[in-house]
């Protein structure tokens, strides 16, 4: 469970906050509320970028900062509990929240999703933030992440091994895998996913059910709790290389165009 943790920006007192902002990084973990079939519970998108988003926290010492529970999925409404916002919804509370780490002193801001669905928008609230405030935001998109470091292992399914792995790794309690629901074959999934993860022409996603009828697909049963961790570790041991090597990059070409000019 993540409930105590010293990073997590609710838990911290003003003055060390305000030390560990100025150090220039914030975490800012995101969201989705949505069915996931009978054995996960609604917020694995969420509880899965929370635990990867607290690993990198412990990492980079930086706080971190979960945005809200939900996210943009709009097409798992068939499915009574699922929740959504509109994307202008996150899009102006993300930039309201980047607007007072900001003013804290936070100049990058490092944003933990794992929700396909969440990707558009916090793009657009990151364009959004460093035209408003002088920060730099670097999106980790850690559903990506935990698929290619194990294509294998960590397929890319919805409510499969991946998604229990991520659950398991954050409180192996919430995963129930003899409430199990029948799901759909995984070749159905996969190609109904493929349509709408085509990157040259596709279409947009309105109802899984376009998907996987019976809302989810995958093999859940394939991990157990330990080996989550050590995923979820490694995914984190990745996002902080990355994160620090662009920023390395980054300040290399920043520093570049300032003599050019
Ligand atoms: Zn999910």
């Amino acid at each position: 469970m993540s409930g105590d943790h010293a990073l997590l920006l609710p838990n911290m007192t003003q003055p060390d906050a305000a030390a560990a902002l100025a150090r220039g990084t914030a975490i800012i973990v995101t969201g989705s509320v949505e069915q996931h079939g009978g054995h996960l519970p609604l917020g694995t998108d969420h509880f899965a970028a929370l635990t990867i988003g607290l690993r990198v926290a412990d990492r980079l010492q930086a706080p971190v900062f979960p945005l809200t529970a939900v996210g943009v999925a709009p097409y798992h409404l068939p499915w009574p509990g699922t929740l959504t916002v509109r994307p202008q919804t996150m899009i102006d509370l993300m930039v309201d929240v980047a607007g007072g780490l900001s003013a804290a002193g936070a100049t990058r801001l490092l944003v933990v999703n794992w929700h396909e669905g969440n990707t558009p928008t916090v793009r657009l609230a990151a364009d959004e933030i460093q035209r408003t405030y002088p920060a730099r935001v670097v999106i980790a998109e850690t559903h990506i992440i935990t698929n290619a470091l194990y294509p294998d292992e960590m397929e890319f399914t919805h409510a499969g091994s991946m998604e229990t792995a991520a659950v398991l790794a954050h409180d192996e309690g919430l995963v129930d895998l003899d409430r199990m629901l029948d799901g759909d074959p995984v070749e159905i999934g996969t190609d109904g996913h493929a349509l709408f993860r085509r990157r040259d022409v596709f279409p947009i996603l309105r109802d899984f059910r376009e998907v996987a009828a019976t809302g989810w697909y995958g093999t859940p049963g394939s991990v157990s709790p330990e080996r989550a961790r050590q995923i979820m570790d490694e995914v984190a041991d990745h996002v902080v290389a990355s994160f620090e090597d662009i920023v390395e990059a980054l300040e290399q070409r920043v520093a570049i165009i300032g003599e050019m000019s």
